[in-house]
């Protein structure tokens, strides 16, 4: 491999040659059932004809131009995703830390635009990922990611989800601005947070006047069966919202979305993007959006999301030397195990499974959304075949 190349991921030796809908075809000739999906970012699978469709005639007209003009397409885009949650008004990026990059910068202008700069002070979650950008990282719960990146910023807050005294304390503060939370945490291993805890939260944050921002950069777009994984509950609307990953179905794109209240900050001049809401971006986020806000294709999500689980909860009774844990919700489903994740990503490579890491030494499943009964039973074999193989190894071992 060349080392022409920043040295900052840890890459399996796979290189892909294409992919059509959840299979993976490398360059030296084998195929893969694709349960990463781009890390739950290729929604509706690869090679998707209706997206080639949109992107390609879009790139026919027009590719690029200015946020200085007007662009239909963001005008649609938004109208459809405001009309489809609790959100009023939409900002888009290019990606996912741009998205909490704007929702974060949009907490503190509220508190600002209502004669409060002191409010800046932002709570965030152990085990929590936002992004990697210099806001995100601060407001991520895992202090490497911090690491030789200088001394942390001043106004956010890290917590425990299960320290309940200490989250009502924290709200109260008057220098707290936002808390922010993934109501499934993705990177920490497929972690769903209860409705009672949701509610809980929502109510303290209005009685403190502060704003909740959900990070569903990785829960959203179908990803649990809903449009957005809060909706499966009552109550716990936020305040603002950043969704990316499946928004443009594998194509770049990122929004903050965010009630009219609380965007009120949010004036000429204040934030921007070059890219942000570009006609190749919009032609395929529309389309994507319009075939993911379906309720044929949500109930099928969560009928392929409960037959994997149930399936996993099997397997895991009978590979208790190897699974801990089955975790998640729809299609984030995360596989907490007791040999190392990273080995049984390799040996389900191996296997011809993709799939994906996760905290807490997980392995996740965020197959595409359409995935299909016999595709999620073959995910099972192969997996099984996979922790057949772990545990030979922990016999050799032992
Ligand atoms: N938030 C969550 C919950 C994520 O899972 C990710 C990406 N894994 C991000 C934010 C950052 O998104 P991006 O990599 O597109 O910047």
């Amino acid at each position: 491999m060349t080392d022409a190349l920043m040295g900052v991921y840890n890459r399996a030796p796979l290189e892909v040659a294409r992919g059509e809908g959840c299979r993976l075809y490398s360059t030296d000739g084998r195929s893969y059932l694709d349960c990463v999906a781009g890390i739950a970012t290729d929604g509706l699978g690869h090679a998707n004809p209706a997206l080639v469709a949109a992107l390609t005639e879009q790139a026919r007209k027009i590719w690029h131009v200015s946020n200085i003009f007007r662009i239909p397409g963001q005008e649609a885009l938004a109208e459809r995703l405001t009309g489809a949650c609790f959100a009023d008004v939409a900002f888009f990026g290019n990606s996912g830390s741009e998205a909490i990059e704007g929702s974060l910068k949009t907490a503190r202008r509220y508190h600002y635009a209502n004669g409060q700069p002191e409010r800046i002070d932002v709570i965030g979650f152990a085990g929590s990922f936002h992004g990697r950008t210099y806001a995100a990282i601060n407001a991520s719960g895992n202090a490497s990611y911090l690491e030789g990146f200088g001394p942390r910023l001043p106004g956010y807050v890290q917590l425990s989800v299960d320290d309940e005294a200490g989250i009502a304390e924290a709200i109260a503060r008057p220098t707290t601005a936002a808390l922010i939370v993934e109501p499934v945490q993705g990177e920490g291993g497929a972690r769903a947070l209860s409705g009672e805890w949701l509610r809980r939260v929502r109510q303290l944050c209005s009685a403190h006047g502060v704003l909740l921002i959900y990070d569903e950069v990785q829960s959203g777009m179908g990803r649990t069966g809903k449009l957005f994984a809060h909706q499966w509950f009552d109550g716990c609307e936020p305040d603002i919202m950043a969704v990316a990953k499946a928004l443009g179905g594998g194509f770049p794109v990122g929004v903050c979305l965010a009630t009219r209240e609380a965007a009120k900050g949010m004036t000429v001049g204040v934030h921007g993007s070059t890219f942000g809401g570009n006609p190749l971006a919009m032609a395929v986020g529309i389309k994507a959006f319009d075939m993911i806000n379906d309720e044929t294709l949500l109930a099928h999500v969560r009928a392929i999301g409960e037959r994997l689980t149930a399936g996993l909860q099997e397997l895991a009774e009978r590979y208790a030397d190897i699974v801990v844990d089955i975790r998640g919700k729809g299609l984030l489903i995360g596989i907490k195990l007791v040999p190392n994740n990273r080995e049984m990503m390799a040996t389900a490579r191996e296997e011809g499974l993709l799939v994906a890491g996760g905290g807490e030494n997980c392995i996740r499943l965020l197959p595409p959304l359409i995935l299909s009964e016999a595709e999620a039973d073959e995910a099972l074999d192969r997996l099984e075949t996979a922790f057949l193989v772990a545990r030979r190894r922990l016999d050799d071992a032992a």
